[in-house]
C-alpha cells in the first residue's frame, strides 16, 4: 500500500483504495492509503506547528525547492505521463503534456517566490508613510478532482508554498497515483516536516474535516457544482476563506464566415479530446445557418477518423472514460437528448473492449443535432466525449444562446470577422474566451477561471493566484 505523508513521515492509511486502469479494467495501477479523520486531524496539526517558522522562510528557500520540484517533474515527464494516462485515461501525449504543464507551474511559482510585490506610498497625513505588503494566510486545504491528476494538484500546491503557507493535500480518490508521486517528489525537495501533507481519503471524511477544522484558514476546492455548493457552506460558516473552480457547458460558435477546417480542429479537440473530460470542454456548439450542414458534415468525417484505444497505445485519439459511474452518466445523458427530440448523429456507442480485446470503458464520441437551449442536454454538465449541437440565425442569437447558460468558464468562436471576434471577447460572459482556438487548452502563467456557477472566489494560476494564497497588510509609520 503507498502511503500518506503526515508531518514528515509516510503513514500507513486504517484502509486502502485500489487505482484500476479505465483502459484494461484487469489493470491494477496500485494500492492507496485512505486515512480517516484521526490522520487527517494529525496532518492539519503538523501544518498549524510548521506554519509559523515557514511563513518566515526566505524567498530564496522557496525558489530553490520548488524550482528543484519543477525541474524533477519536467526531468521525469514521460514516466509521470505513463502513470497519469494509465490512471486516467487520457492519452499518453496528452499525459505528457499535463505533466510538463505542472513541472512549468512549479517553476512559475518558483519565481513568484521571489516577487511578492508590495507598495511604498505617502499617507495623505504628512510625515506619515503606508506600506502594503502580501503575508501568508497560514494552512491551506488543497481538494482536487481526478480529471487533472497532476496539474491541478500544482496549480494549488506551487502558489500555496510559495508565498509560505502549510499545504494539506486532498487528491480525488481515483487518481492517487500522480498525487503519490508528486507528494514524493515534494518529499525530498527539502521542505521542512509539516510544511506539505498528503491525506489520501474519502471526501466525506477527510475532505469535510478540512472544512470544518478552525485551523485550516482557507480551502482551495476544484471539483463539481454540488460539492463546491458544500465546501462554500461550510467556510461560510466558520468565516473560513475559500475558492471554488466548478463545472462549465462551454459554447463554441461557429460562424458562417469561419475557415470550416479551423473549425472543425477547434471543436473536435476541445469537444472530444481528453475523452471530453475537461471542465473546459466545449459541449455546445452554436453553428450559424449558412454553415450548419457543411461543419457537421465535415465534424463527422473527422469524428469517423478517430481512434479510440487504449490510453497509452501510439496512435490513440480517445482513451476510455474514467470510470463506471462516469460512463454511466455519459450514456444517460445521451439518452435524455434523445428523449427530448435531439439526433445522435454519430458516435454514442458503448465498446466493451479495446482493439487488443482488454476490457475498458470506452465510448465513441457522439455527437447530437437538432438540439434547443433549454434541453437538460444544454445547460448540465455531462463529464464526457457528448457534444450538441443548436443552430442559430446570425451571429446576435449565436452570442445569446452562448450566454444562456448557468455556467461561464470558457468560450468560444470560430470565425475570420475581426468585427464579430472583437465583439464576442467583450461581450461572452465567460471567464476565458478563445478564438480560433479550442476552448480547452490553456497557458499556465496566466489566470484561470470563470464566472457565474463555475467559479467563485480569485483567480488560479499566474500573479493572480497571490489574491487567494496571501492576505494584504497595509502599516502606517510616523517618521
Ligand atoms: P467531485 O466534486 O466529485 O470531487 C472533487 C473533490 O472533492 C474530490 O477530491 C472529492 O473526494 C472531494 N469531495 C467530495 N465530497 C466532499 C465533501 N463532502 N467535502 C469535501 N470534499 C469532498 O468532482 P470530480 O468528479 O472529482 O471532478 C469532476 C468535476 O470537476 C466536474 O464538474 C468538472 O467540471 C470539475 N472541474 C472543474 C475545473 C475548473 O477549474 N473549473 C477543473 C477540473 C474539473
Amino acid at each position: 500500500m503507498k502511503p500518506n505523508y503526515i508531518a514528515g513521515a509516510w503513514t500507513e492509511g486504517p484502509h486502502a483504495s485500489r487505482n484500476i486502469n479505465p483502459s484494461d479494467t484487469r489493470d491494477l495501477v496500485g494500492e492507496y492509503a485512505q486515512a480517516d479523520a484521526a490522520q487527517a486531524d494529525l496532518a492539519i496539526a503538523a501544518a498549524t506547528a510548521a506554519f509559523p517558522a515557514w511563513s518566515l522562510s526566505t524567498p530564496q528557500q522557496r525558489f530553490d525547492i520548488l524550482d528543484a520540484v519543477g525541474t524533477e517533474i519536467l526531468a521525469r515527464r514521460a514516466e509521470l505521463g505513463d502513470l497519469l494516462a494509465r490512471e486516467e485515461g487520457k492519452t499518453l501525449p496528452e499525459a505528457i503534456g499535463e505533466v510538463v504543464r505542472a513541472g512549468n507551474i512549479f517553476k512559475f511559482f518558483a519565481g513568484e517566490a521571489l516577487r511578492p510585490g508590495g507598495e511604498s506610498l505617502p499617507s495623505v497625513r504628512p510625515g506619515v508613510g503606508v506600506e502594503v505588503t502580501r503575508e501568508a494566510i497560514g494552512v491551506v486545504g488543497l481538494i482536487t478532482p481526478w480529471n487533472f491528476p497532476i496539474a491541478i494538484p500544482a496549480w494549488k500546491i506551487a502558489p500555496a508554498l510559495a508565498w509560505g503557507n502549510c499545504v494539506v493535500f486532498k487528491p480525488a480518490d481515483l487518481v492517487p497515483g500522480s498525487a503519490w508521486a508528486l507528494a514524493e517528489i515534494l518529499s525530498r525537495s527539502g521542505l521542512p516536516a509539516g510544511v506539505f501533507n498528503l491525506v489520501m481519503g474519502r471526501g466525506s471524511v477527510v475532505g469535510e474535516k478540512l472544512l470544518n477544522d478552525p485551523r485550516v484558514a482557507a480551502i482551495s476546492f476544484t471539483g463539481s457544482v454540488g460539492t463546491g455548493q458544500k465546501v462554500a457552506a461550510a467556510c461560510v460558516s466558520r468565516m473560513a476563506k475559500f475558492q471554488l473552480e466548478m463545472g462549465g457547458k462551454n459554447p463554441m460558435v461557429v460562424l458562417d464566415d469561419a475557415d470550416l477546417n479551423v473549425a472543425v480542429n477547434a471543436a473536435v479537440n476541445s469537444g472530444f479530446f481528453s475523452t471530453g473530460q475537461r471542465c473546459t470542454a466545449s459541449s455546445r456548439l452554436i453553428v450559424t445557418e449558412g454553415i450548419h450542414d457543411r461543419f457537421i458534415a465535415a465534424m463527422v468525417e473527422k469524428m469517423k477518423a478517430l481512434k479510440i484505444d487504449d490510453a497509452r497505445k501510439a496512435g490513440t485519439d480517445i482513451g476510455p472514460v474514467v470510470d463506471a459511474s462516469q460512463l454511466g452518466q455519459d450514456t444517460d445523458y445521451i439518452g435524455i437528448a434523445k428523449a427530448e427530440g435531439g439526433q445522435l448523429l454519430q458516435g454514442g456507442e458503448r465498446l466493451e473492449r479495446n482493439a487488443d480485446g482488454a476490457p475498458g470503458f470506452y465510448l465513441t464520441p457522439a455527437l447530437i443535432t437538432g438540439t434547443t437551449a433549454e434541453m437538460r442536454i444544454n445547460r448540465e454538465e455531462v463529464f464526457g466525449p457528448v457534444v450538441s449541437v443548436i443552430r442559430a440565425r446570425d451571429y446576435e442569437e449565436a452570442l445569446h444562446l452562448a450566454n444562456d447558460t448557468p455556467f461561464g468558464l470558457s468560450a468560444g468562436i470560430a470565425t475570420t470577422s475581426l468585427k464579430h471576434a472583437t465583439h464576442f471577447k467583450r461581450h461572452s460572459q465567460a471567464g476565458m474566451v478563445m478564438v480560433n482556438l479550442p476552448t480547452a487548452g490553456v497557458d499556465y502563467h496566466v489566470p484561470f477561471g470563470g464566472r457565474k456557477g463555475s467559479s467563485y472566489g480569485p483567480r488560479e494560476q499566474g500573479r493572480h493566484a497571490a489574491e487567494f494564497y496571501t492576505t494584504v497588510k497595509t502599516a502606517y509609520t510616523q517618521a
